[in-house]
């Protein structure tokens, strides 16, 4: 078995009609703590997406990830362009060596997240989208191959995000802030999330 790509397609365009949905509530968080341009960054490089999706489609997997990647770090700016963007960049880049999909789901995902981490030079705790991936990364190892995987991905990718509230920044602009970033949620772990969310959910549709 091996995602197709009708399924593959339909998963990115889930996951970036939920963030271009979501751009005012990702902009009010980034309000709180940061400048302000999350939700407008993150819908530039989701419409970017779009608008390529034909072609990426079309493409093997690994290229399509690193098609994404690419055009995220082109187009989102910001922070969070170029950690999206090496996020896809290094998934596609994990597929193009012997892993396939979905069964190396949890080694592919990891290699997107070690890719964030040494862009970002941080890790969870820190207040970022790390503290949403890392701990949904350990669920897709941990619970790999349960039949409500996806329900637990889904549910620790909202509690990790929540989690975001009472810590205190330590990287990125909502770190200037100091004592005064906690009790917001950090935009980047709710962009993380809403796109797991939608994945998951257009998953249990069957795509
Ligand atoms: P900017 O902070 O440049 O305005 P965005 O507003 O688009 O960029 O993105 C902010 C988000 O990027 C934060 O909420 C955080 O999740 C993420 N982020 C910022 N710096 C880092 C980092 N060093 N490592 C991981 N994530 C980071
Ligand atoms: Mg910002």
């Amino acid at each position: 078995m091996s995602l197709q790509p009708d399924t593959f397609k339909s998963l990115v365009k889930a996951a970036a009609e939920q963030v271009i949905a979501s751009a005012l509530e990702l902009t009010a968080l980034d309000q709180a703590i940061g400048d302000g341009d999350h939700g407008a960054n993150m819908k530039r490089g989701f419409e970017a997406v779009l608008s390529k999706l034909d072609t990426i489609g079309a493409q093997p997997l690994d290229e399509a990830l690193k098609s994404i990647g690419k055009t995220l770090v082109m187009t989102v700016g910001g922070a969070s362009g170029p950690l999206y963007g090496s996020f896809f960049l290094a998934a596609g880049e994990a597929l193009s060596h012997d892993r396939t999909l979905p069964e190396n789901l949890a080694d592919v995902f990891g290699r997107g997240v070690d890719a964030v981490s040494a862009r970002g030079r941080s890790h969870a705790g820190e207040k970022t989208m790390l503290d949403v991936l890392v701990p949904v990364l350990e669920t897709l190892k941990t619970e790999a191959g349960r039949p409500d995987l996806i329900e637990r991905v889904r549910a620790t990718a909202s509690e990790s995000m929540e989690r975001t509230a009472p810590m205190q920044a330590t990287k990125g602009r909502a770190s200037f802030l100091g004592a005064r970033s906690i009790g917001h949620i950090d935009p980047g772990a709710k962009s993380s999330c809403l796109m797991l969310h939608a994945i998951c959910s257009r998953l249990e549709e069957g795509v």
